[in-house]
C-alpha cells in the first residue's frame, strides 16, 4: 500500500528578526495527530499577533484527534475546509467586536499528514517548499498581486521582486467572511523534508541558498537555526519563521 513512509519527526523556530518591534508570526504542530501550520498576521502588532495565533489555535484543535484508521472521521480536505472555515470565523468574529482589531488577518499555510498521504493547505504567501534528494521545490502558489500577475504573464520574476506593491496579498485568514484555501494532496516519500515558513525566510534567501543550507545531514533543530540565522544575517527586516518535518520510513 503506497510508500513506506510511516512516521514524521518535526522542529520549529520563530524569530523576531532584526528590525521588528515585535513577533507576528506563530507557529503550532502536533507530531501524534499529523498536524503543522505557520501563520503570518498582519494589522498592526497586537492584531497580527491575535490573528495569528488564533488560526494555529483553531486548525490545530479542529484537526485534534482526527482519523484514527478505524473510525469514519470525514476526508481530511473536508476536515481542512472545516477547519479553515472555523478560523476565519474566529478572526473575523474577534476583529468585529473590537475596533482596534479590525482588519487584522493572517496568512496560513499548513501541512496533514497520514502515513504516505500528505495534504498541503494554503492562504496568503507564506509557502511550503519539498525538499526531495537535493532539489527544492516550492509546492504552494503565493496569493498575492505580483505573483498572480507573474502567473498571467503580465510581469517578469524580476519585476516582481522590485515592485513596490510585493507586499499585497489577495488571500488572507479573517479579513473578510469567506475565505477559499488551496487544498491539494500528494504522496511523500521517506526522507522528503518539508519547510513551512513565513515570508520573512523568503524575502531574504533564495530558494537556491534554501536548498544549500537544508542540503546537510544535520537534526532539524539545526537546519531551523541555520535557516533563521542567514535571514537575519541577510538583514532579518520581518518576523522569520521555519518548521521542518521529515518524512521517515
Ligand atoms: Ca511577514
Amino acid at each position: 500500500m503506497g510508500t513506506a513512509v510511516v512516521h514524521y519527526t518535526a522542529a520549529a523556530v520563530t524569530d523576531r528578526g532584526r528590525k521588528r518591534p515585535s513577533n507576528e508570526d506563530a507557529f503550532g504542530f502536533s507530531v501524534e495527530n499529523g498536524v503543522y501550520v505557520v501563520c503570518d498576521g498582519m494589522g498592526g502588532a497586537a492584531a497580527g499577533e491575535i490573528a495569528s495565533s488564533l488560526a494555529v489555535d483553531e486548525v490545530l484543535r479542529a484537526l485534534n484527534g482526527r482519523a484514527k484508521p478505524d473510525n469514519h472521521a470525514a476526508p481530511v480536505p473536508e476536515l481542512a475546509g472545516q477547519a479553515i472555515f472555523a478560523a476565519n470565523q474566529a478572526i473575523f468574529s474577534r476583529s468585529q467586536r473590537n475596533q482596534k482589531l479590525s482588519g487584522m488577518g493572517t496568512t496560513l499555510v499548513g501541512l496533514i499528514v497520514e502515513e504516505s498521504r500528505t495534504w498541503v493547505v494554503n492562504i496568503g504567501d507564506s509557502r511550503c517548499y519539498r525538499l526531495r534528494g537535493r532539489r527544492l521545490e516550492q509546492l504552494t502558489e503565493d496569493h498575492s498581486l505580483v505573483e498572480e500577475q507573474v502567473r498571467m504573464g503580465r510581469m517578469t520574476r524580476t519585476e516582481a521582486q522590485r515592485s513596490p506593491l510585493k507586499n499585497v496579498i489577495t488571500r488572507a485568514l479573517g479579513t473578510q467572511n469567506r475565505i477559499t484555501p488551496d487544498i491539494f494532496e500528494f504522496e511523500a516519500q521517506p526522507n522528503d523534508l518539508f519547510l513551512l515558513c513565513s515570508d520573512g525566510l523568503t524575502r531574504e534567501l533564495s530558494d537556491a541558498l534554501i536548498e544549500s543550507l537544508l542540503s546537510v545531514d544535520l537534526a532539524l533543530e539545526e537546519l531551523c537555526a541555520r535557516l533563521v540565522n542567514a535571514a537575519k544575517k541577510a538583514g532579518g527586516h520581518d518576523n522569520i519563521t521555519c518548521l521542518l518535518v521529515r518524512a521517515a520510513s
